[in-house]
């Protein structure tokens, strides 16, 4: 990337112990994208952004921000700013009082900062606000308040640390909308931590997989999504169904492979060579499966053994044989939730050739 705002060089951080909680990770991230790490408990995430922020230091590896080393720049000379998920507000203060502390420390002259707190409580609608007390506001209006605090700064990256996780469901829908058209306004990247890929996914341009300390995979949300790198990947993101098997030779563009059930191959496009009786796996979303009659080239037989409706789907899991259980989802459309499989009932699913999604870890 040639215009990275943030380049991570090899970066390496430990705790003490054996554990490497980040293990040398090269990463670019540009200026105005909305940036997710990801990934489940304990793999890195916030750690990482912790680096960034310069509130932790890396063992071997280096930080760059808009070309400059950050080795030696601490947190508050650095041009990012970080939003708690505490949003760590100061409760005597009030929301205007709030906006203008970073200022203040900064020894900005006194218009300056009026103008400042002014801007910012017109960009986050905080105006009606300004002269309450944080624990007078509600959880939304409080991670506001966070916002206009770090940005009045007017770094050139927010950094968010799980920035929905103390909002209700309903006010996290509304939130991701805003922090999204927000970012897009200013134009700066905005980084964040969560463990919730269906955050990642609608407000990210770019996610990075963590595992383990180590990034899986990064690219666009529609990227990991379709082309996910390994069955890790595949799981994560909508929790295909992987299954397992042995390469049994090429049909064209395809690549068959032997199912651990006898007589059962399905076939998936690869364009790579794989020798045969290398060890694969397919991974096929719940929602590419169907119980169509005539249905896909992929097929199997099996028996459902569970049926769940769930409004806009129903789901279904479908013993095929030799332990694999297929997950299955379909949309339920007006006039056509009646004519569905039952638990016991014997099925056929299926699913197209495009659908199967070869891996080889
Ligand atoms: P979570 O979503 O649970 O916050 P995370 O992906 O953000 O997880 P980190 O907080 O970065 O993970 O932690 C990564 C690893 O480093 C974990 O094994 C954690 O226990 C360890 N770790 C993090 N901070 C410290 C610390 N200050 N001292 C010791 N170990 C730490």
């Amino acid at each position: 990337m040639s215009d990275a705002l943030i380049k991570i060089e090899g970066v390496t951080k430990s705790f003490g112990g054996a554990v490497k909680a980040v293990d040398d990770i090269d990463l670019e991230i540009g200026r105005g994208e909305f940036f997710a790490l990801l990934g489940p408990s304990g793999c890195g995430k916030t750690t990482l952004l912790r680096l960034i922020a310069g509130l932790e230091a890396p063992d071997s590896g280096r930080i760059l921000i808009d070309g400059m080393d950050m080795s030696a720049v601490p947190p508050w000379h650095r041009p990012v700013n970080t939003v708690f998920q505490s949003y760590a507000l100061f409760p005597h203060m009030t929301v205007a009082d709030n906006i203008a502390f970073g200022l203040k420390q900064d020894r900005l002259p006194k218009s300056d900062i009026r103008d400042r707190v002014a801007e910012m409580l017109d960009l986050l609608e905080l105006r009606t606000f300004a002269n309450r007390k944080p624990d007078k506001l509600s959880g939304g209006q409080r991670q506001r308040v966070a916002l206009a605090r770090s940005l009045a700064k007017r770094p050139k990256a927010l950094l968010l640390d799980e920035p929905l996780a103390a909002l209700d469901r309903k006010l996290r829908d509304q939130v991701q909308i805003e922090l999204s058209a927000l970012q897009r306004r200013l134009g700066i990247a905005f980084i964040f931590v969560t463990h919730d890929q269906d955050e990642a996914m609608t407000m990210a341009t770019r996610i990075a997989l963590m595992r383990s300390g180590k990034l899986e995979q990064v690219g666009a949300p529609q990227e990991v999504y379709e082309r996910p790198g390994s069955s890790y990947v595949a799981d994560f993101f909508g929790r295909a169904n992987i299954l397992p098997g042995r390469i049994a030779g090429r049909n064209g563009a395809l690549l068959r492979v032997q199912s651990p059930i006898p007589g059962l191959t399905f076939q998936a496009p690869h364009s790579g060579e794989l020798a045969e009786g290398t060890g694969v796996w397919i991974a096929v979303r719940p929602e590419n499966v169907t119980f169509e009659e005539h249905g896909h080239p992929n097929r199997a037989n099996g028996i459902v053994r569970e049926a769940t409706y769930a409004g806009d789907v129903s789901r279904y899991e479908i013993d095929i044989g030799s332990g694999l259980v297929l997950r299955v989802s379909i949309p339920n459309r007006i006039g056509e939730s009646n004519s569905r499989p039952e638990r016991n009932a014997k099925v056929c699913v299926s699913w197209p050739n495009a659908a199967g999604i070869l891996l080889t870890r």
